[in-house]
């Protein structure tokens, strides 16, 4: 019994969701080799070798794979995967795109989500926006498993681990590479951030959201949205925390001027401690929040950031 475990990047810098992801791998209690592909990632790969648990880098650096294309991505773990019980990669963006391929081809059903892991074939996972948590067990003979990498705490280092080259090649040329079109900011991404600040439609408007950027600057804070701030095109969607939007779970969430739905509520519940600022006592965000502040958003924001 062995475990595969997929590392998680962007343009060669390891994503911290991998080592999460191999916090809930050492769990299930089997040896783990871990997969890095892409191109010209030797460096991240050494990085992988020092994370702790991990027996064994397999290191597949090609052009083939340097976009990750979910239909190579598959492929390749589909010709290491006769050796796994298990086949682990974090429920982001990538592993959601590749590992329902790779379930589809085993023929076996995706654990997707889980945020603990019972014993190697029983897990947890949140159903209904987080407002049950559902414990599945899987007597698939594979068990392919999405992790949601912010319920799992950074692996310890160790000395380094064997790192593999491997050498055969997927290109089975279903679809390739045209552009990517991403968000540049100087701040720390939404998932990763320790502090997240978040506007809602009390904002009132894009222009509204320059008042949260002081604040982040102050707390080195990523600055998130509800949906109803994104609809209304205050901002963009990659900033949307929820259910449809991104999971967070920093130790200090700040929701400002968001009445609290349950679609929210469920990409940021799990936050250590979080701080709501509503001018309605009344609104249901206060139920979750550690510290609420009643107040207009527009007098209190200005003199937090001075407090600051
Ligand atoms: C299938 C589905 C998926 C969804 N996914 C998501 C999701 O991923 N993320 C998400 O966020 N929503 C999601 N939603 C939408 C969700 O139901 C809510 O509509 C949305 O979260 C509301 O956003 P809001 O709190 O900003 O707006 P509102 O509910 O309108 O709340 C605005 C709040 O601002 C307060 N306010 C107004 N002015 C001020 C002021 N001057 N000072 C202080 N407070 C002020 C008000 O008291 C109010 O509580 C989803 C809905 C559905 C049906």
């Amino acid at each position: 019994m062995k475990t595969l475990v997929i590392a998680d990047h962007d343009n060669g810098i390891l994503k911290p969701e991998t080592s999460k992801t191999i916090n809930a791998a050492v769990k299930l209690g089997n040896a783990i080799d871990v997969l890095v592909l892409g191109e010209n990632i030797s460096e991240m790969a050494n990085q992988v070798a020092s994370i702790n648990g991990v027996a064994t880098v397999l290191v597949a650096d090609n052009a083939i794979y340097g976009h990750q294309l979910a239909e190579n991505t598959a492929d390749l773990v589909l010709s290491l995967a006769g050796d796994y019980s298990h086949i682990v990669a974090s429920a982001t963006t990538t592993g959601k795109n590749f590992m329902p391929r790779v379930a589809a081809l085993l023929d076996v059903a995706q654990i997707s989500e889980i945020i603990d892991v019972v014993d190697a074939e029983t897990f947890k996972r949140p159903i209904y926006a987080g407002n049950a948590i559902a414990t599945v067990k899987s007597l698939d003979s594979k068990k392919v498993i999405t992790v949601r990498a912010s319920s799992f705490d950074l692996q310890t280092e160790q000395a380094a681990a064997t790192v593999s080259a491997l050498d055969s090649t997927f290109d089975n040329h279903l679809s390739q590479f045209v552009s990517v079109e991403q968000t540049e900011s100087e701040r720390p991404e939404l998932t990763a951030a320790e502090v997240v600040i978040s506007g809602g439609r009390g904002m009132q408007n894009g222009e509204n959201f320059a008042l949260l950027n002081g604040i982040a600057d102050k707390l080195g804070a990523a600055i998130g949205a509800s949906r109803a701030a994104v609809d209304a095109g205050f901002v963009a969607n990659d900033m949307q925390v929820g259910q449809t939007g991104k999971i967070v779970a920093p130790n200090l969430y700040i929701a400002v001027g968001i009445s609290g739905a349950i679609q929210h509520l469920a990409g940021m519940k799990d936050s250590k401690v979080i701080v709501a600022i509503n001018k309605d006592p009344d609104a249901p965000i206060f139920q979750v929040a550690d510290y609420g502040l009643v107040a207009d958003l527009f007098e209190v924001l200005p003199q937090l950031e001075n407090a600051l």
